[in-house]
C-alpha cells in the first residue's frame, strides 16, 4: 500500500489493501520502470508487484539489462536503488510466473510447422541465462492446445477447488513457521532447511543422484528441497517421500 502511495497511484487502485497486487508489465519495459529509480527513485514493477504476482510474457523478449536485474530481487526480496548520493530500498516479495515460447515463431514442437532454424532457437532459449533459470523453481512444459480439445466439454479442475488446495498448504506451512519470521516454504532460510525437509532414506540418495547428475548448483538443490517440501505439505506427509522429491527435481529445467 505504501510502495503505491510513493508512485501516487493509491487513487487508481481503489481494491488494494483487500487483493494482492497482479502486474503483467509489457516486454518493452525499460530497467528504470521494472527495477525501479529515476531521478527520485522510485519504486518499479517488481516492488508493485510486492506479495503479490509478476507475470511476464515472452520472457526472452526482455531487455537483457531487465532479465539480468531480476537476480538480486529475486534473491533478496528487495531492491537497493542507488542513484546520486541517494540510497533506497524497496521491498519486492513477489511470486515469478513467467511464459516463452520454445522458439521466435512460437510453432516448434506442434503439429504446425515451425520456420526457424536450430541456430535462432537456441539463441532464443539461450536469452534466459544460466543464473536466472537457476531461480526459477518450477519450469512446466504446455503442449500445443487443438481446436477440439479448446472446444471440448471435458471438466478440468476449477479454480475454487484449486484456491482451497492452495489456502490449506499455506495454513500448513504457517503453522510450521509460526515462531519465525517467515510463512512458506520458499522463503525458508538455508539453515532451517535441514530442520523441516526432513527426507526419507530414499528420498535423500535420489536427491544425492541428481545433484551429480544433473550437474545442480547448490541454489537449485536447495530450491528442490522446498519445492519438495511443498508437494509433501499437499499430501499432508510430515517427511518428504520420494515421489515429493521425484516431482521437484522434474520441474527443474537445465540451460541449453
Ligand atoms: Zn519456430
Amino acid at each position: 500500500m505504501q510502495i503505491y502511495s510513493i508512485c501516487g497511484k493509491l487513487q487508481y487502485e481503489p481494491s488494494l489493501s483487500l487483493q494482492r497486487p497482479f502486474r503483467s508489465p509489457h516486454h518493452s519495459i525499460t530497467a528504470t520502470a521494472m527495477l525501479g529509480g529515476g531521478r527520485n527513485p522510485l519504486p518499479g514493477e517488481i516492488s508493485l508487484a510486492h506479495q503479490g504476482v509478476l507475470f511476464l510474457d515472452e520472457l526472452p523478449e526482455l531487455k537483457l539489462a531487465v532479465l539480468e536485474g531480476l537476480r538480486e530481487p529475486l534473491e533478496e526480496r528487495k531492491i537497493t536503488i542507488n542513484r546520486n548520493l541517494i540510497s533506497v530500498s524497496y521491498p519486492c516479495n513477489f511470486i515469478l510466473v513467467a511464459s516463452m515460447n520454445p522458439c521466435p515463431c512460437g510453432y516448434y514442437g506442434t503439429k504446425q510447422q515451425c520456420k526457424c532454424t536450430q541456430e535462432q532457437i537456441r539463441r532464443y532459449s539461450r536469452k534466459i541465462s544460466g543464473p536466472i533459470i537457476d531461480r526459477i523453481d518450477i519450469t512446466v512444459p504446455i503442449e500445443y492446445i487443438g481446436y477440439d480439445k479448446l472446444i471440448s466439454s471435458q471438466k478440468s479442475e476449477t479454480s475454487e477447488k484449486i484456491q482451497k488446495r492452495v489456502e490449506k498448504v499455506r495454513r500448513i506451512q504457517k503453522e510450521r513457521y509460526k515462531d519465525l519470521k517467515f510463512q512458506t516454504n520458499a522463503e525458508l532460510e538455508t539453515k532451517y532447511i535441514e530442520q523441516y525437509c526432513t527426507l526419507a532414506r530414499k528420498s535423500q540418495k535420489i536427491l544425492e543422484n541428481a545433484y551429480q547428475k544433473l550437474q545442480l548448483t547448490t541454489r537449485a538443490y536447495m530450491k528442490i528441497l522446498k519445492v519438495a517440501r511443498t508437494i509433501a505439505d499437499m499430501d499432508e506427509s510430515q517427511y518428504i517421500q520420494e515421489q515429493h522429491i521425484l516431482e521437484a527435481i522434474s520441474y527443474r529445467r537445465k540451460e541449453e
